[in-house]
């Protein structure tokens, strides 16, 4: 079967990313890699094989379906963490397969407990605490509370996490908010081990907390969008810069190459109008090729008229709508275009790029939003 596009992962791209974050961690702390949504389009089946092939063996993932596919994507014994969604319904599975799991609140806590009882094996649970994120995670006054019910059900639960995650340490404008939040972070620590309550890890930090705050490192760092190879923002570059070598100044590398080929060249004469509507007027006699991707693949509508591509070496800009399934870019100025020929989406051709911060320059975390929209049917490939 052919497919339109291909994704290339590179593997060896994913091993300079985790020696780098290493090299700023130091060799006690466990990596742990995120892998939720599709392993931020990289496909968790493939990112397993990667990130084991690296040494990793935590992974991390919003809900149990995910952690499913880590488990069945595994060649090795991993802990494999489940931060966010999962279904009461789901427990006694998750309890079986030793998948561990966030709790942060009483429903869940109380769930874990009942259920672990009934199948008579210990929940592996993760203690969130709200430290100022305001979206999971105990309160610092339900403490009493949670320190009752962890302790009067110690033989039923395995503890092996106390977490939380911080709001935005990505940007410098967020600072004091995550000073405060590891401030009260500490207060929950230390409550916890005054009253005899021991955790197996503490951990905290996403990529940029890992990158710009080392006292947020603790036993554990889940790393996401750095792993894949991108600065979390621009800002966390920049902050971070004066302490890179200068023979390798950008020392995160991206993993992903996005490939196609040209279908068909179509000429039109000067006056036409290109696709739906009247968005694009030629105003010369045009060569276009014609592209298999569209928005259904994760191309964005947002790139009609502005998105580039490579092809022969050269950028091709897209003319009038990305379509559902296609787009025509101009191959006016470039001789010899044949179909299938190779075009890159992301990646280099010759000496030249299509970064993913290039499909949208005008949000922050538009890395994030366009990795996980690409299409989870376009075939992802590890490549050296
Ligand atoms: C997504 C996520 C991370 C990883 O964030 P990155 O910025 O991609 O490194 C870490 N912790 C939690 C709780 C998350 O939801």
């Amino acid at each position: 079967m052919q497919h339109s596009s291909r994704l290339e992962i590179s593997a060896s791209a994913y091993g300079q990313n985790i020696a780098f974050i290493r090299s700023r961690i130091g060799s006690e702390a466990v990596v742990s890699a995120v892998v939720k949504g599709n392993a931020y389009g990289h496909g968790i089946c493939q990112m397993v094989q990667v990130a084991e092939q690296a040494g990793i063996r935590h992974f991390s993932t919003f809900s149990s379906d995910e952690a499913r596919e880590v488990l069945t994507s595994s060649a090795q014994p991993n802990e494999i963490m489940i931060m966010g969604m999962l279904h009461p319904a789901e427990i006694p599975e998750l309890i079986e397969k030793g998948i561990q799991f966030y709790v942060f609140d009483f429903e869940r806590l109380e769930a874990a407990i009942e259920i672990a009882q009934r199948v008579g094996i210990k929940a592996l649970i993760h203690v969130e605490v709200e430290t100022g994120f305001h979206r999971t995670g105990f309160d610092w006054h339900d403490r009493a509370k949670l320190l009752d019910r962890l302790r009067v059900n110690a033989s039923i639960l395995e503890l092996k996490g106390l977490c939380t995650h911080y709001a935005g340490a990505e940007t410098a404008q967020n600072h004091t908010r995550i000073l405060e939040q590891i401030v009260l972070f500490d207060q929950f620590r230390a409550y916890f081990l005054e009253n005899q309550i021991t955790f197996e890890r503490t951990h905290t930090a996403c990529s940029a907390a890992t990158l710009l705050f080392p006292e947020t490192h603790f036993d554990l760092v889940r790393i996401g969008i750095a792993g894949y190879g991108f600065w979390p923002t621009r800002e966390t570059y920049e902050l971070i810069k004066s302490d890179l070598s200068p023979e390798n100044p950008n020392p995160l590398k991206r993993l992903l190459t996005w490939k196609t080929q040209v279908m068909s060249l179509k000429i039109v004469e000067s006056g036409s109008f290109v696709g739906y509507g009247k968005g694009f007027q030629a105003k010369r006699d045009m060569t276009l090729a014609i592209i298999p991707v569209g928005y259904s693949h994760g191309y964005g509508r947002n790139l009609s008229n502005t998105g580039r591509v490579l092809i022969g070496g050269e950028f091709c800009t897209v003319i009038g709508n990305v379509n559902m399934n296609a787009v025509a870019v101009d191959v006016t100025d470039l001789k010899n275009v044949q179909p299938g020929d190779e075009v890159i989406l992301i990646g280099n051709q010759g000496d030249k790029e299509i970064t993913v911060s290039s499909f949208a320059e005008t949000s922050e975390m538009i890395n994030y939003e366009m990795l996980t929209r690409l299409a989870a049917r376009i075939p992802r490939i590890i490549v050296d």
